[in-house]
């Protein structure tokens, strides 16, 4: 998902709107807007891409100086519009908007200790719990009360909270999904990615940190820790697939990253072939480094169709093998007679290598190699990125030699742990240490909500 706040700005409703759109990438399914005029929070919401969900919105009934977003991929709770976030809560104190990007561990032992205590939830989304723990903090909403709240849940999350006088963002004491702050002239901006400032003219200011509370009012902006200071643990799916090339995700520019998972491949697992091909959009960037550390041309060999979804995003497995079809098509002139370096960021179930590679093969090409740009992924993820069954996941129950046979490649080699690790890594003095649980099995947070990670001060 992708969160997007904004406060003190007269246009805050559709700087949101703007900002949301260049998160598209992570989530279509729903998108919604909550605003706040300083007496009053108005919501508006839908299913579908933020194109369709503010395509007949009034701008004008959504007038406030700051306003909350979101953007929903589901990985918890249903689809259904009653999921669809920014969450909106109203009572007699105020009302209470929510919008969250993660996954909590202990949601379901959560709701469960709120519906013995009497409290009726109205989604099946984690966010409603937070708010129902927040309330029962105390009567305010105050760093206090959230702080406690964000003390009982255990999981990797990105929060914006809004009430009518405050915006308030949280992160995961493990630092795991991103969130950046941004200035647009005396406004304050926070967002899942960097690409939503340059979007609407924001400039970076810093990194929301692990553990951090951060308050933002037409006072200014006040720091509190609701955790100790931690390690950052950064989901590495972030680079490897996940964010927008031009975003910096904790500093670091997510395509040079790429760039350098292609080079660091190329050094580890180089073949004989003639031409680099990237499966688009997420791998180009480390077809072009494969491409620049092995001297071999690289070339547009497969095209996408842009007005196809992210086909891992479908529901079904029958759907996601028609959208790679309908959205990857092979380039004849380039790839026949031509043995070929096929580069993906990454193999979850197998779909698209193997209808890519089949694709190819069809169009003529005398030999496929797939490399990947990441470990296997072998472990589910309990962070909030949709990989969550491990019998599903391709790479945890066949080794490279068996997923070549299985998706007809001549050969299949991933990047290895310390080469993805590096590529990321930039600058070790500025806290940039990675999760990587999907592919080593070592999770920073465990259910019971230890962490496993160095305190560091
Ligand atoms: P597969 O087709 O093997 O199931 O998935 C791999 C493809 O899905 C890759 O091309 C990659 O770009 C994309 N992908 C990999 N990991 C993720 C993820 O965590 N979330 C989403 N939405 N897509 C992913
Ligand atoms: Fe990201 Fe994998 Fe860690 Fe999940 S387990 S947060 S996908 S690196
Ligand atoms: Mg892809």
């Amino acid at each position: 998902c992708g969160v997007f706040g904004i406060w003190g700005h007269e246009k805050a409703a559709e700087l949101t709107y703007y900002g949301l759109h260049s998160m598209q990438h992570r989530g279509q399914e729903g998108a919604g807007i909550v605003v706040s005029d300083g007496k009053e929070l108005k919501a508006h919401k839908g299913l579908g891409l933020v194109n369709d969900v503010f395509k007949h919105a009034k701008f004008d009934d959504l007038a406030g100086q700051s306003a909350v977003g979101h953007v929903r991929y589901t990985t918890q709770g249903g689809r259904g519009i009653e999921n669809v976030q920014p969450l909106l809560f109203q009572s007699q104190s105020g009302g209470l908007a929510l919008a969250h990007n993660g996954n909590l561990m202990n949601a379901h032992k959560l709701r469960g200790e709120l519906e013995e205590q009497g409290s009726i939830l109205q989604t099946s989304s984690d966010t409603e719990v937070l708010a129902h723990l927040i309330k029962r903090s105390g009567n305010k909403t105050n760093e206090e009360t959230i702080a406690n709240a964000l003390n009982q849940v255990v999981g990797a999350y990105a929060y914006l909270i809004m009430k009518e006088d405050k915006m308030y963002a949280a992160l995961d004491p493990a630092g795991i999904r991103p969130l950046s702050i941004g200035r647009l002239g005396d406004a304050y901006v926070v967002a899942s990615e960097t690409c939503a400032f340059d979007q609407i003219g924001a400039t970076f200011e810093r990194e929301v940190l692990p553990g951090e509370l951060v308050t933002i009012s037409d006072e200014g902006i006040k720091s509190t820790r609701f955790a100790p200071r931690n390690g950052r643990k950064m989901c590495a799916m972030e680079y490897v697939y996940l964010s927008r090339p031009d975003s910096n995700v904790n500093h670091v520019n997510v395509h040079s990253s790429r760039k350098r998972m292609g080079i660091e491949l190329a050094k580890e697992s180089p073949v004989e072939a003639d031409i680099v091909v990237g499966v688009p959009d997420s791998s180009i960037s480390a077809a072009i480094g494969y491409a620049e550390e092995s001297g071999l041309p690289y070339e547009m060999g497969i095209i996408k169709n842009r007005y196809v979804g992210r086909t891992f995003i479908q529901p079904s497995q029958e759907l996601r093998e028609l959208g790679v079809k309908l959205k990857l098509s092979p380039v004849r002139g380039i790839v026949e007679g031509k043995r070929i370096v096929m580069i993906d960021d990454s193999i979850v179930r197998g779909t698209t290598s193997r209808r890519i590679v089949q694709m190819l093969k069809d169009a003529g090409a005398l030999e496929v190699h797939v490399r990947i740009a990441s470990p296997a992924i072998k472990n589910p993820c309990y962070y909030g990125i949709d990989m969550s069954t491990r019998k599903e996941l391709i790479g945890a129950n066949n080794t490279p030699e068996e997923i070549g046979e299985i998706i007809g490649a001549d050969s299949v080699a991933y990047l290895s742990e310390t080469g993805l690790e590096e590529a990321i890594v930039k600058d070790k003095t500025i806290n940039q240490g990675v999760c990587m649980a999907c592919m080593t099995g070592n999770y920073p947070v465990t259910k019971d909500g230890e962490t496993e990670i160095q305190y560091t001060k």
